[in-house]
């Protein structure tokens, strides 16, 4: 995960270890460097810039420089830089209403992972709660079976239109109902995707959003898209008010941008992860530990 990123990152912070007394050019060359690596890492240029402006600042205190280990305070203030980028040092998962049934609405591209991710949250939630994974594309049978297969492969509750159903509104309200009359207090309504951003898929979403009132509405994206998913993510909640990201496809490649850019694009923040294709695969994200992962 990252892993570009992170030797980058050690390349950076790496020239001033073995310095011993730093100067501020031994440390303006390293924020060059973690510059290099932002950009390189796909981070927007307006978040690297901010960043490393905070970092210089900082690193270039008297008594940073003066100190006996100034390597390392600067390493803890990258950190630090990077927990309150990411958002700040709470770990973020679903907030639940404060009488169920928690709503959570989710919503993305085709191809991003929201199918799969609805389920995955389900299967983490199964503990502690009972919750209730809805279908919610009219047009695309194929989307409502592979959501009812994969909650069936999970275990936990399934409500999809029947064939032919064309009413939207109608079957928000029945998966309410259904999810009352057998106390799941958590549903996590799957909607369609598309392949682009287009005013119809808008209009569907916001009219769910009317139906449901969703405690969550969170957007699923490919981090391997980079800056093109923050942009869909500025996209989506200009129309809808996200109340959280999930990046999906951490474990390939992804260089970075997306995660780190996110917060400060389009301030939504990243509640979860997707670190794989198994229904296990996910993480409730966490600032902190993904800061020390790329620190190494
Ligand atoms: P949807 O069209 O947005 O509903 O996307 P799907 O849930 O159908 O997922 C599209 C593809 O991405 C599937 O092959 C998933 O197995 C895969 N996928 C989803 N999340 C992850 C992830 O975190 N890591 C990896 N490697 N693959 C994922």
């Amino acid at each position: 995960m990252l892993d570009t990123l992170k030797k980058r990152f050690e390349k950076a912070l790496g020239l001033l270890k073995n310095k011993g007394k730093l100067t501020e050019e031994d440390v303006s060359e390293a924020v060059r460097e973690v510059r290099r690596a932002l950009l390189e890492g796909d981070v927007s240029l307006k978040v690297a810039k901010e960043l490393t402006q905070k970092i210089k600042e900082r690193a270039t205190q008297r008594e940073v420089l003066d100190s006996i280990t100034p390597a390392q305070q600067i390493q803890a203030i990258v950190y630090e830089e990077l927990v309150n980028l990411m958002g700040g040092k709470t770990s973020k998962g679903i907030v639940f209403a404060p009488k169920p049934p928690t709503v959570c609405m989710m919503v993305g591209l085709q191809g991003a992972g929201k199918t799969t991710t609805c389920v995955k949250i389900a299967k983490k939630l199964k503990g502690g709660h009972k919750p209730l994974v809805v279908a919610c594309d009219l047009k695309r049978p194929a989307a409502v079976e592979q959501l009812q297969i994969l909650a069936n492969t999970a275990g936990v509750g399934f409500f999809g239109p029947k064939a032919g159903e064309g009413d939207l509104k109608k079957l928000i309200r029945d998966a309410m109902e259904y999810a009352a009359s057998r106390l799941h207090d958590v549903i996590i309504l799957d909607t369609a995707g598309r392949l682009h951003i287009d005013d119809e898929l808008m209009r569907e979403l916001v009219e769910i959003k009317e139906i449901a009132s969703p405690t969550e509405i969170m957007l699923v994206l490919d981090a391997m898209t980079g800056q093109e998913a923050i942009r869909v993510a500025e996209a989506f909640h200009g129309e809808l008010a996200l109340t959280g990201l999930i990046l999906t496809k951490m474990d390939g490649d992804a260089r970075g941008g997306a995660l780190l850019s996110a917060k400060a694009v389009a301030d939504v923040p990243v509640k979860y992860i997707g670190v794989g294709e198994k229904l296990d695969d996910i993480e409730v994200f966490d600032p902190e530990q993904m800061a020390q992962r790329i620190l190494g």
